[in-house]
């Protein structure tokens, strides 16, 4: 596909600004008829050139199939096929690489590759606008409690009980006595991935998993591993028998009382924190 105007002149893709502090604007375009005065048209934003070509390869990604570890062509090759100057495809790569869907070796031999998808990366997407809007971890935890346990119910009613029952096995015993501060926070990490990755919605798996990241490395973090480990393995314990035993009310009751055992001892841990802005890190 050679290019050789800027689209936003020409396709008409708009997207709403909405600037800080957050105002929610619709386009013309996307209002509904006959409502077109009630809203405030939004300016348009302009699609830069590289911003394009990020688009067209993320489309030629996922059209070729392509999975992690997979080579893209060769720059000049991209060049050629995208018809746009290596400048605008290095910044397309550039714009890919930050959102962390490609890894760029280095060196001879080097090149864009295909990363996989890694709710880290939405996590600390997520992280950003949730600082730059003002949100606290209070905000953060009535999300995770709201959606969550939704999950948890999904998962018990997962028809593949097999897959269920050896996806949790690991999980159905309690941590050790000794557990130390990083195995208790990727072990939590690993359970709650778990739990989003059976529920088969990848949207809700998604926000799930970014919302969990965010916790689990900025709020559980700062617990003692010791203390918070004998609630926390208990809690997943009991989730996780809930859900292989298809007990689903069960399960998304139990997964709201563990939310609400974390969020409850920070607040009472560190109740200054609780209103402070999400970080980003
Ligand atoms: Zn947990």
């Amino acid at each position: 596909m050679r290019r050789t105007a800027g689209r936003n002149d020409d396709s008409g893709i708009v997207a709403a600004v909405t600037g800080l502090p957050i105002r929610y604007t619709l386009t013309q375009e996307h209002g509904l008829p006959g409502q077109v005065d009630d809203v405030t048209p939004a300016p348009q934003r302009v699609i830069k050139m590289s911003e394009a070509v990020a688009q067209d390869i993320v489309r030629d990604i996922v059209a070729r199939g392509l999975s992690v570890g997979d080579r893209l062509p060769p720059e000049a090759a991209m060049v050629s096929e995208y018809g746009v100057s290596r400048e605008s495809l290095r910044e397309a790569l550039r714009i890919l690489e930050v959102q962390g869907l490609i890894v760029i070796r280095r060196g001879p031999g080097g090149g864009p590759v295909v990363s996989g998808i890694d709710p880290r990366n939405l996590a600390r997407t997520s992280a950003l606008y949730f600082h730059l809007s003002g949100a606290n971890y209070d905000e953060l935890f009535e999300t995770w409690q709201s959606v969550e346990p939704i999950l948890a119910q999904k998962v018990a009613h997962a028809p593949d009980r097999r897959l269920v029952r050896e996806a949790l096995a690991p999980y159905l015993e309690a941590f050790a006595p000794d557990v130390t501060q990083q195995h208790l926070v990727s072990t939590a990490n690993a359970f709650h991935a778990v739990i989003a990755e059976l529920s088969h919605n990848r949207v809700l798996t998604l926000i799930v998993q970014a919302v969990s990241h965010i916790v689990n490395d900025q709020v559980l973090s700062d617990f003692d591993p010791v203390l918070a480990a004998g609630q926390i393995g208990h809690d997943h314990e009991e989730i996780a028998k809930a859900i292989v035993d298809g007990r689903a009310s069960k399960a998304r009751r139990l997964m709201e009382e563990h939310i609400v055992h974390i969020t409850d001892a920070y607040r009472a841990s560190f109740p200054d924190r609780v209103l402070s802005l999400v970080e980003w890190r």
